[in-house]
């Protein structure tokens, strides 16, 4: 996938080109700043970023970077997020809170500590690893699986996002312990709900061929701090899939 890197440099670009004109502004309105180069966009409860980079059509990748955000699953209510390319405050759907038990929630532990090494989501060839790809860069590992597979979270955690994004179709990202989050795209049909804790191993999709892809597929990204990692570096290693040793890990 390609969406998630390909406007890097204009978001900086905007970043200093706004940077100035943001940190010498009185205080914006409640809704929205208009700028020459997009508007800030207010946070309100129930938002993410990623419910917010749908509602302007804008990757939540992007907007991390136009927002120097290192984990864009931690934004807060009031936050002002830069909207590169946008001209007017938009609505954003927002989350209904998942029914769950009012259980104490633990913080965590690191996935170092459990010492088991991550699941394979789906078994199947790496139909286009980790890297370079011509122009551009693929964030993650696609793994050739018939339609209808079942998904399985490589390890327990909270999803963040099931809902469609463009080019990806379905999706799901789950939040690990340790800064890692995990990107299930493609599918024909997402199990699980925003909020949910789903277990190590969990169904949480299905196989499928929505977005822009030619193909059933699992597209799968492995993020640290929101920064791509080579899926196969982190997945147990199988027979004859190496993990990309030209690309060294981005931190
Ligand atoms: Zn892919």
């Amino acid at each position: 996938m390609t969406i998630w890197t390909k406007s890097v440099w204009l978001s900086l670009a905007i970043f200093f080109l706004a940077g100035c004109s943001w940190f010498r502004s009185s205080p914006p309105p409640p809704q929205a700043t208009r700028l020459a180069t997009g508007i800030y966009h207010v946070v309100k409860a129930g938002e993410n970023l990623y419910r917010i980079g749908k509602a302007y059509d804008v990757s939540f990748d992007e907007l991390a970077k136009a927002n120097r955000l290192k984990d864009p699953s931690q934004i807060y209510v009031g936050q002002r997020i830069l909207i590169p390319g946008a001209t007017r405050a938009l609505p954003v759907d927002t989350i209904a809170p998942v029914e769950a038990a009012p259980v104490a929630r633990t913080p965590p532990a690191p996935l170092e500590t459990n010492g088991e090494p991550l699941l394979w989501p789906v078994r199947g060839a790496i139909n286009s690893p980790y890297g370079a790809r011509g122009a551009s860069f693929h964030d993650g590992i696609d793994i050739a699986a018939p339609e209808g597979t079942p998904i399985q979270a490589i390890e327990r955690g909270e999803v963040i996002y099931a809902d469609q994004l463009r080019g990806y179709g379905n999706i799901v990202i789950v939040r690990h312990p340790g800064g890692i989050t995990s990107v299930y795209a493609h599918n024909q049909i997402n199990l699980v709900r925003e909020g949910q804790q789903v277990s190590k191993g969990e169904v949480i999709a299905k196989v499928g061929s929505t977005g822009r892809v030619t193909g059933p597929h699992l597209h799968l990204e492995i993020r640290k701090n929101n920064a791509a990692q080579d899926p196969l570096r982190y997945l147990p290693q199988l027979c004859c899939q190496n993990a990309s040793d030209n690309v060294a890990p981005k931190d």
